[in-house]
């Protein structure tokens, strides 16, 4: 740990993103209390078929202490959070990832949204498991239209015909040969995913491994 962050540490004491007590070990991205009630979610069950994707796999099911953890990360701006829930992530690609030929990237919110947030969540995630897995993160993709939130859309037709257009690639991705893991906070029906997935394929990734912290319930 540099000098750098053991200050940071003692000048604003890391909480456990789910229960908001300062963690007595402030490298730890949960405390005990909490770790054991989490929703963990275990081999087949990690996993959720996103098309054009080669999985999409998340540690976390999106219930009991994860949606209120996740809003104050995405709405009350804790970017903190960013730190402890990449390292949540990080060891769901394990084993399932191959070797070498990796980038990552995330599925970007509207400029729009980016002005209303201050920052994008999802970049942050990839690039806090860019880090942990030493695998450069880069942009790839913009979000070109500016959709009604996913959240408010019950069908997943809708979901679908909301993302589908959304995105674009950003010029000069040339992915020929690429790995790529795809970071997003949520998958709920992976709409945006597998719009996303779509276009990195079509710059010649060859596998599209996604990566979020939670898994939603599909409608
Ligand atoms: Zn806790």
């Amino acid at each position: 740990m540099s000098v750098r962050e053991r200050v940071l540490d003692l000048l604003f004491p890391p909480k456990c993103p789910f229960c908001q007590k300062i963690l007595a070990e402030p490298r730890a991205p949960v405390c005990p209390e909490c770790r054991p009630g989490l929703p963990w979610l275990e081999g087949a069950a990690a996993e959720r078929q996103v098309d054009f994707a080669d999985g999409c796999f998340s540690p976390l099911a999106y219930r009991g202490s994860v949606p209120g953890a996740v809003h104050r990360y995405k709405f009350s701006r804790v970017r903190a959070l960013g730190r402890p829930f990449a390292a949540l992530m990080a060891p769901c690609l394990s084993g399932r990832l191959p070797e070498g030929g990796g980038l990552i990237t995330w599925a970007p919110l509207s400029k729009k949204r980016l002005r209303e947030r201050g920052f994008d969540q999802a970049e942050l995630l990839a690039r806090e498991v860019g880090r942990l897995l030493d695998i450069p993160a880069l942009p790839l993709l913009e979000k070109k239209r500016h959709t009604a939130p996913q959240s408010e859309l019950e069908e997943s037709s809708a979901r679908r015909a909301n993302a589908q257009g959304a995105y674009a690639l950003l010029s000069g991705a040339g992915l020929t040969g690429k790995r790529v893991v795809l970071v997003d906070d949520v998958v709920t029906s992976g709409a945006t995913l597998s719009a996303c997935a779509a276009l990195l394929r079509q710059a010649g990734a060859e596998g599209v491994y996604c990566l979020t912290l939670a898994q939603a319930r599909s409608h």
